[in-house]
């Protein structure tokens, strides 16, 4: 909204006050409210020039001050007091209406007679000034109100424009394209859409063997993994008109305004086919239109999305307009966006693995000055479940340290660095934290780090550190998998259980007491052990059964519970993860207690030093191998 006029109250305060001194000029600056005694003096006086006599008021006007001296009436004198001081209020010469009620009075007429006041009677209503008061008024503050919010949509375009869409047309800039040597890692979805890229530049080819295309396509992924680099780079290789839109900007405050758009972006595309159609974050309007929650704007954003159901039907593939989509939450989405016809062609877009990462990060360093130490393999193996725009960011965060210190290359240990802010979050030297704080955290971690290094299927132990990051996090315990796992066993899945627990355990046993340090810990320990019973069918009890709503995506965090259990079974489900914490936490307070001395050793290292790295952690705590079941 950067170029937009800026919306403001200050606006409507302005234009509120304006229409308030109105009135207030209108109700009173002009008009006198007099009594019925003084309004008698005034005509004794010959002060009054005409009156207006209705059924309960009666309203006149003044003679100015000139008018008087021209008729040679002496207004300095005593008599004449009353009407100075409504000159002075109002103005000696200018037309001073008055007002006043109208009582029963049979002299009136005579009185009026006598001193030439021009008289009539009138309907009782000064409609005129109560039209633009209540009529008028209102209507002006209205529009004003409906231009502003106007000039608040419109891109600082003519006023009306809102109904069309806002889909920016990529200009093919050939300098800085983005093209798919951009994008790494994910090579079966850039084959993917390489084919698409293709049948736009040559449809017969396609077209000969009868093959048809997908109308739509959706890149599906967790984010940052480069669903709209490769959208992008889909625009830069294509060579044909790529409008691009974000789904949020479909749905504005207007009802109607998101068809409205649809349809425009729609006949917009055909007239330019062959053509691309991007819209990123598709979430934001195709969000399923049942399960959705009800709320303001549910209504416009259903009609939005029915405007491009209908537009998906409305033309076949062979017009040549493809339509892309991203979104990161598919498991949201309507089903009937899915339907053959319309979003029919999923493409896969995951966190890349050791060789993705490898290829990404090359893509990055490109254009980077990189000290000879710099070993590219090593680093994409200490970013398991990184997405390319975490690389992205390591990568730009390593040559601004490098920068700060001085450097002319880029080092492999700012590599290593920016990897521990991007994980953990910056630096936070200057955190203060008080002595007796620093030993629950210091035996905290190397509580988990202790437990995790002896477990026989924990993860391996690369690093622990006391030193304070970013929010809420007095120090971790750097526990990285050697290689990209994609299946976890029983075994591993308690043992990563068991050492979450050991932080918590090395407290008890230490201190005799517990800290708030681990609800964190404690949380995941949950979420792990819920999975495994009520996902991953693990549990003694629930064997081999899943309550996991399969339809919904997995990749992303916890899959939804759907399926609905008895009262019993959730009974049971208490019990069963219960009893696997309990479980759990038992051994690392075992690990712990037989290895008490160690425990300490490690304890008063890393207050010492603040952090441990892997090399002195086997010093410490046994070298790996000798040890029984210790890792490998
Ligand atoms: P998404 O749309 O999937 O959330 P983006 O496409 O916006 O992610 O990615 C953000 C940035 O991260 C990109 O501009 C790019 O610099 C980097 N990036 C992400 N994925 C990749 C990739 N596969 N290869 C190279 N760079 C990537
Ligand atoms: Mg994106
Ligand atoms: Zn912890």
């Amino acid at each position: 909204m950067e170029t937009r006029t800026k919306f403001s109250i200050i606006y409507f305060l302005i234009v509120f006050l304006g229409l308030f001194a109105l009135q207030y000029y209108l109700t009173t600056t002009s008009q006198a409210d007099i009594s019925y005694k003084t309004f008698r003096e005034l005509v004794s006086l010959n002060a009054v020039k005409a009156v207006s006599i209705g059924e309960h008021t009666i309203h006149g006007l003044l003679r100015t001050r000139s008018e008087l001296d021209s008729l040679g009436v002496d207004t300095t004198a005593a008599a004449y007091a009353r009407l100075k001081k409504i000159y002075r209020r109002f103005g000696a010469e200018r037309p001073v209406r008055f007002r006043t009620v109208r009582v029963e009075d049979r002299d009136l007429l005579t009185l009026l007679e006598t001193h030439q006041v021009d008289y009539s009677g009138a309907v009782e209503s000064n409609w005129v000034e109560n039209f633009l008061l209540y009529w008028i008024l209102p209507f002006l503050f209205l529009a004003m109100l409906w231009g502003f919010l106007l000039r608040r949509i419109g891109p600082g375009n003519p006023v009306l424009s809102f109904g069309r869409s806002r889909a920016k047309i990529f200009a093919a800039d050939m300098k800085n394209r983005v093209t798919f040597k951009d994008v790494a890692g994910i090579d079966e979805a850039v084959e993917e859409v390489r084919e698409i890229v293709d049948f736009l530049k040559n449809p017969q080819k396609y077209q000969r063997l009868g093959g048809k295309m997908p109308k739509g396509v959706l890149l599906v992924g967790p984010p940052g993994t480069g669903k709209t680099l490769l959208a992008k780079a889909v625009a830069g290789e294509a060579g044909v008109p790529f409008f691009s839109i974000t789904g949020s900007e479909f749905v504005e405050m207007f009802v109607g305004v998101g068809a409205a758009r649809v349809r425009d972006l729609f006949a917009q595309a055909k007239e330019r086919a062959p053509c691309i159609v991007f819209i990123d974050e598709i979430d934001a309007i195709g969000r399923s239109r049942v399960s959705g929650p009800v709320m303001g704007g549910h209504d416009e954003r259903e009609n939005t999305l029915n405007q491009l159901l209908s537009e998906m039907d409305g033309f076949d593939s062979s017009a040549g307009v493809v339509i892309m989509a991203a979104t990161n939450r598919p498991e949201v989405l309507d089903p009937a966006l899915l339907r053959p016809g319309r979003f029919d062609r999923q493409i896969v877009v995951d966190r890349p693995d050791l060789n993705g990462r490898v290829a990404i990060f090359k893509v990055h360093m490109r254009h980077l000055p990189l000290a000879d130490d710099v070993d590219v393999h090593l680093l994409a193996a200490q970013t398991p479940g990184f997405a390319g725009a975490e690389i992205a960011n390591v990568c730009n965060e390593a040559a601004l340290l490098a920068a700060r210190k001085g450097r002319s290359k880029i080092h492999m240990s700012d590599f290593e660095e920016a990897i521990e802010r991007v994980v953990a979050g910056l630096e936070k030297r200057t955190k203060v934290i008080n002595p007796r704080e620093r030993e629950i955290v210091a035996y905290h971690e190397s509580g988990h780090a202790l437990v995790g290094y002896y477990l026989p299927h924990g993860e391996y132990v690369a690093k622990v550190s006391i030193v304070p990051r970013g929010i809420g996090a007095l120090g971790y315990t750097l526990q990285t998998p050697l290689e990209d796992r994609y299946l976890l066993t029983r075994e591993e899945l308690l043992d990563r259980i068991t050492s979450l627990l050991g932080g918590r355990a090395a407290e008890e046993i230490v201190f005799g007491t517990i800290s708030t340090g681990a609800a964190n810990d404690i949380e995941k320990a949950t979420q792990i052990v819920r999975n495994m019973i009520l996902v991953y069918g693990m549990s003694e009890r629930l064997p081999n059964v899943s309550f996991a709503d399969t339809r919904k995506n997995q990749f992303l965090g916890a899959p939804e519970l759907q399926k609905p259990f008895s009262e019993k079974t959730a009974e049971w489900v208490d019990q069963e993860t219960r009893q696997i914490l309990d479980n759990c936490y038992q051994r690392a307070r075992n690990l712990l207690l037989e290895h008490r001395d160690r425990l300490d050793a490690l304890a008063r290292r890393l207050l010492e030093k603040e952090v441990v790295e892997r090399k002195e952690l086997e010093e410490i705590l046994g070298k790996v191998g000798e040890m029984e079941g210790a890792q490998q």
